[in-house]
């Protein structure tokens, strides 16, 4: 077994390439690229191999000590074949990675989706580090989770397992990105509770959050965070509204897998502890009383770190 492997990140704004030690987790060097997706998928292969180079220039470590590279992206993948069959976050369709990054770079080519290398970042030297038997779930622009079982992730018949942000919280509800009514994740993502604050502040209600939003800037989660640190009313409620949805999601998934840990991450519940906090205890609530008593919660622990450790460990 090498020492290294490379671990990327590809993601819809920025793709990560990072040269991992797979003994300690360590984030040795890293390179950070911009995805700019309009420019079409050529450009993005372009992008990770100009990044792969430099990080190993920068580096000064050579090919012969490196393991792998493992890429996971934000989208559907097919593992066998190192294909990204679906990304519409990247634009990017039938995009034979492994291909690709081969004809550069004679190493093994992995490729897994981004929740995915998260959660195995977070199993190998995050919160769930020592437990073979969680769930990972990250609420940002939607919400995605990985389940884990017996320490490997389960990826089901299709490569979807994990999809909770597709889960119906409402027969007749909102629209979903994905053409179904009713998802999890327009009621519970980041951008779901951005909608519900432009929607009111259209109609005239007041918010702190107007403050922070001069110039046409979108709302992030430190505005939330700021904005609750404010008491301001209408983030709390959305917010209050979100974490509802998000903990009866939470709570099927508690009773239907009955996992030792739901790890809870992304940039709304790093930012937010109000909405971490809130969501927990009201998971724990809403779940049937045994697997309630048990169950444990943490927040992910590698930040930004945490998909391209994963992405190195990917086999
Ligand atoms: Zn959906």
């Amino acid at each position: 077994m090498k020492k290294f492997s490379i671990g990327i990140d590809l993601g819809g704004t920025k793709i990560l390439i990072a040269l991992v030690n797979r003994e300690t987790g360590e984030v040795v060097h890293h390179v950070k690229k911009k995805t700019k997706k309009d420019k079409g998928p050529k450009n993005i292969i372009r992008k990770m191999v100009e990044g792969i180079e430099e990080l190993i220039e920068e580096s000064s470590i050579s090919l012969e000590n490196i393991q792998s590279i493992g890429v996971g992206a934000a989208g559907q993948v097919d593992r066998e074949n190192g294909i990204l069959i679906g990304a519409p976050n990247l634009d990017c369709y039938d995009l034979n990675i492994r291909e690709h990054l081969s004809s550069h770079f004679n190493l093994p080519i992995y490729l897994g989706n981004d929740v995915e290398i998260a959660a195995m970042g977070e199993m190998k030297f995050g919160a769930a580090k020592g437990y073979d038997d969680f769930v990972c779930v990250f609420v940002g622009t939607g919400v995605g989770s990985s389940i884990v079982k017996n320490g490997k992730i389960i990826h089901g018949a299709t490569g979807t397992a994990g999809e909770i942000g597709h889960m119906i919280v409402d027969l007749n509800g909102r629209q979903c990105a994905c053409g179904a009514h009713g998802c999890l994740e327009a009621y519970a993502s980041r951008s779901a509770i951005e909608k519900r604050i432009e929607g009111a502040l259209r109609k005239g209600r007041h918010s702190v959050i107007l403050d922070y939003l001069e110039g046409g800037k979108s709302i992030s989660s430190s505005m939330i965070q700021k904005s609750i640190e404010r008491e301001d009313e209408l983030v709390i409620q959305c917010v209050n509204e979100a974490s509802e949805y998000l903990s009866g999601g939470l709570a099927s998934i508690i009773n239907f897998i009955n996992p030792k840990l739901v790890i809870l991450g992304g940039g709304l519940v790093e930012a937010v502890d109000y909405f971490y906090k809130n969501t927990i205890k009201k998971a724990r609530a809403k779940s049937l009383p045994v697997p309630a008593t048990k169950i444990e919660f943490k927040k992910a622990a590698l930040g930004d770190y945490s998909g391209v450790i994963g992405a190195a460990f990917l086999e």
